[in-house]
């Protein structure tokens, strides 16, 4: 019997992971991919030359900035891998090709259909965190992310009999759409009234609901909003938060279930998908408190997440980039994909202590999704109602580091007191005269991120007194 996916040793493990990232690159990104075939020829790497995940390190991680540059979401088209009949017959395996040739012989009609099915983007959802961009899927792909569904399931300790019902909105986002292919693919019954409050409670009403799935973010109001249409949660067994919680968001959902009259012992078990991933990592019911992977569909890295540059270790502290490479994936493939998540400290490697799997984890609390794009609050020039504007502070961080009169800095984005706006904040310590430095970094700040900060703070070298004795320290403050 051959050794499940999330069970095999380390050495296995790599050698799946690695046969798979040589296909990956050598027959999927390197030939089909616009963007990825012009870059790598600009880097001269050979795709063929990447056949280990250290050989990664060759390609610097790109994201969404680099994608679309000019922010214009149809340049985030070249990262789609665009084959032909031709290139089908030459890069696909062998079973493939023969199974398609086999077709032809009968009808072209079938033949189209195999090749279509591994070549044509004919689904989409939508991904990207400051630039929202359309992330294409073939019908191979579709059926990668049921294969993961079902897997998911496995990970949660869900069944068939865990009548599903999801408060996440309904619309073309990874979230929404992993949701509904994992239950196809086990068999769930799986209801979508998304995020209406009436339509979620009458819902729950119609049918014995065993796991419901809502936004993180959203967790406690959607769940005081049952409890005040009195609806009955005696079934439930799992809550499931979209998006991974903090440690208050996962406190709060408690309480929000308990309110509700849900039964003790609910598992409350996270899932998050990063910005343009197609899969997403669940916590294993056993209290694993960390997102599991999945290693043969995805190589997961670790970059500075101020200069996108790899990390000198691994383990290295201090918070980091999480950087993707999906494999066996078509439609728009993520290579070196910088997510705009952040996490404090290294992945889990090894068996989980909970559940014994042996895929790659991010301890759930140490996870910020999102977090290297921020929303603040921007008012209108007519001084009307705010605006929400979604700031890459990975673009803020770069302009800072590329200016040679700043000693340190360092970026926070927080709430201000006065009015409660949200806004960013910018604290920078120089060497020279101090008003021209400001003039200077306001002004590559608005070029980089399209605003000025709400609040810009310059220190002299000279009388330069960190916050609490600390210095800057160059880094993006969470908060
Ligand atoms: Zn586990």
């Amino acid at each position: 019997v051959a050794t499940p996916w999330d069970r095999l040793d380390p050495a296995a493990l790599a050698a799946g992971q690695e046969a798979a990232l040589r296909d990956q690159l050598r027959h999927v990104i390197g030939p089909f991919s616009p963007y990825w075939r012009r870059r790598l020829r600009e880097l001269a790497v050979d795709p063929a030359s990447i056949r280990r995940v250290s050989d990664l390190l060759a390609i610097p991680a790109v994201g969404e900035r680099d994608v679309c540059p000019t922010g214009d979401p149809a340049e985030a088209a070249g990262l789609v891998v665009q084959a032909t009949e031709n290139g089908f017959a030459e890069h696909s395996p062998g079973p493939v090709v023969r199974r398609a040739l086999l077709w032809r012989l009968r009808s072209s009609d079938g033949y189209r259909r195999v090749v279509d099915a591994a070549v044509r983007p004919t689904s989409f959802v939508f991904g990207g965190l400051a630039v929202r961009f359309p992330v294409a899927s073939t019908r191979s792909d579709i059926d990668l992310m049921a294969v993961a569904g079902a897997r998911l399931w496995q990970v949660l300790g869900l069944s068939d009999a865990d009548v599903l019902a999801s408060a996440v909105p309904v619309r073309a986002s990874t979230e929404h759409r992993c949701l509904e292919l994992a239950a196809l693919a086990t068999g769930t019954p799986a209801l979508f009234p998304g995020d209406d409050p009436h339509l979620l409670a009458e819902t729950c009403r119609l049918a014995t609901v065993r796991a419901l799935a809502v936004p993180t973010a959203r967790a406690a109001d959607t769940l005081a909003g049952l409890a005040d249409r009195r609806v009955p949660l005696s079934g439930l067994r799992t809550l499931l938060l979209v998006g991974a919680p903090s440690p208050a968001e996962r406190r709060a959902a408690r309480l929000g279930l308990a309110a509700a009259g849900a039964p003790d012992g609910v598992a409350v078990l996270a899932v998050h998908a990063p910005s343009a991933a197609r899969l997403l990592w669940g916590e294993c019911r056993d209290g694993g408190d960390a997102l599991h992977s999945y290693p043969d569909l995805e190589v997961l890295q670790l970059v500075d997440p101020d200069t996108g540059e790899d990390l000198p270790e691994p383990g290295a502290p201090g918070p980091a980039e999480l950087v993707l490479t999906q494999l066996g994936f078509r439609g728009s493939a993520l290579v070196r994909w910088r997510t705009g998540d952040l996490v404090d400290g290294p992945l889990a490697l090894g068996p989980c202590p909970a559940c014994g799997r042996t895929v790659p984890r991010i301890p759930t609390r140490a996870l910020h999704g999102g977090g290297l794009v921020a929303h603040v609050d921007s008012g209108s020039p007519g001084g009307g109602l705010d605006t929400d504007l979604a700031v890459d502070l990975r673009a803020v961080c770069a302009a800072l580091a590329g200016r040679a009169d700043l000693r340190d800095w360092r970026v926070a984005v927080g709430t201000r007191q006065r009015d409660g706006r949200r806004q960013l904040m910018v604290h920078v310590a120089v060497d020279g005269d101090p008003s021209a430095s400001a003039l200077g970094v306001a002004s590559d700040l608005r070029a980089a991120a399209g605003l000025l900060p709400g609040q810009l703070v310059v220190t002299t070298a000279e009388d330069f007194r960190p916050p609490e004795g600390r210095p800057l320290t160059r880094r993006v403050v969470v908060g």
